[in-house]
């Protein structure tokens, strides 16, 4: 008899977790591991954030069930940091990102409607369009564009069945930022041929040197009744143990979406959406502070990754990902076997680009201590001469 459906069965682990747990395991079995695998900043959360949260613990009105799309005045104040004029109405308070990314691809697809995903890609979105019975269609790019699709692309991969397109930038895995350009051209695109548009801001905080971030329903308008906004404190305010996300957009699809998450997972976590409030609505000095660390980082990893022969490592414009092209290591290994030889004989962990749709990569997230950061690349740099 058949005991796991075969929805389910098809479902792959996440990569990225799936390595910071091999990492995090060898760490307390006593081994000098160094993680570039989780996109964790290894920030503690701002005090006020804490302090808030510590505060409604003690509010004796946080015992109970809360509206499921989140406390109106969190809804209120994603609604009003947000760069279109919505109202809370159109917000919807989620646990974490990721299942807004879930609850996106499960409001919009029916079976068998196809979805553009630039690859590489955050590796959550396929399975999460194959959980929803959709079909991810990869349009994959490399360096020589900084891994950003264009319409000639997209327009080759659209099909009578296409109804989604998907974005992400600043970009996990590459840290690539689209231009307001290049957003207005894609999203006129997707406006024309009638398309939906998934768009995930949540690193939209961390851009770098001349990067601006923009929001493709912003800088395109008629996309606004047809997109779904995705975001969420996990990486701007250190908070990804929080579980806070969000997702909004016209009002017949976050009804929509609203009415699933009720049956879903009812409202998220008060103490929680408490701490996000402070989040989004305390000052960003903090969230200034992270960045300066990060910019600084993802100088320092770009010059030390492309010092070595074999890797070519562009650099990132937004988040806190490097994506080097490892094509010139691999030697008759896959990228996957490159990861996990170099967790086995350097000790750090990485993720192969194998799990981002683009084999021959890796990916490495640089939200780790300047120390860190330098000890596994150099552990990498030793590496590379030995191996056969
Ligand atoms: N979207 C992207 C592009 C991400 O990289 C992540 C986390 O890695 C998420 C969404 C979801 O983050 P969370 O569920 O922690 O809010």
């Amino acid at each position: 008899m058949r005991r796991i459906s075969q929805r389910i069965s098809g479902i792959a682990e996440s990569a990225t977790l799936a390595v910071d747990a091999k990492a995090k395991a060898l760490r307390a079995a006593g081994r000098p591991v160094i993680g570039f695998g989780a996109g964790e900043p290894d920030f503690p959360t701002p005090d006020h954030i804490v302090e808030a949260a510590a505060e409604a613990c003690r509010d004796p009105r946080n015992h109970k069930y809360t509206p499921a799309g989140g406390q109106p005045a969190l809804r209120e104040a994603i609604a009003h940091a947000s760069a279109q004029p919505i109202d809370a109405g159109q917000v919807i308070v989620t646990n974490g990102g990721k299942q807004a990314v879930y609850q996106a691809f499960a409001t919009l697809l029916d079976p068998g409607d196809e979805v553009l995903i630039p690859a590489p890609y955050w590796t959550t979105y396929p399975e999460a369009v194959r959980l929803a019975g959709g079909v991810p269609v990869d349009v994959v790019t490399d360096e020589s564009t900084g891994y950003r699709v264009g319409v000639e692309q997209l327009e080759a991969a659209r099909t009578a069945r296409t109804r989604v397109l998907v974005m992400c930038s600043p970009s996990n895995p590459t840290g690539a930022v689209y231009s307001r350009e290049q957003l207005a051209e894609i999203g006129g695109w997707a406006a024309e041929n009638d398309l939906m548009v998934v768009t995930d801001e949540i690193y939209q905080h961390l851009v770098y040197g001349d990067a601006e971030f923009h929001s493709m329903p912003v800088v395109v308008p008629e996309l606004a009744d047809r997109t779904l906004v995705l975001s969420g404190v996990s990486k701007t305010f250190a908070m990804t143990g929080w579980r806070v996300g969000w997702m909004y957009g016209p009002r017949d699809l976050i009804g929509a979406a609203l009415n699933l998450q009720s049956h879903l997972t009812s409202n998220v976590c008060n103490i929680a959406q408490a701490a996000a409030l402070a989040a989004v609505t305390g000052d960003l000095s903090a969230v200034a502070r992270m960045r300066e660390a990060f910019d600084r980082r993802r100088r320092t990893i770009v010059e030390m990754l492309n010092a070595i022969p074999g890797v070519v490592c562009p650099e990132p414009q937004g988040a806190f990902y490097v994506y080097p092209s490892v094509k010139g290591l691999l030697r008759g290994r896959t990228s996957a076997e490159l990861a996990t030889f170099i967790l086995d004989e350097a000790e750090v962990a990485v993720v192969p680009g194998e799990a981002f749709g683009t084999p021959g990569y890796l990916r490495f997230s640089y939200a780790l201590s300047d120390a860190d950061l330098v000890e596994g690349i150099t552990r990498i740099q030793k590496l590379v001469p030995t191996m056969g």
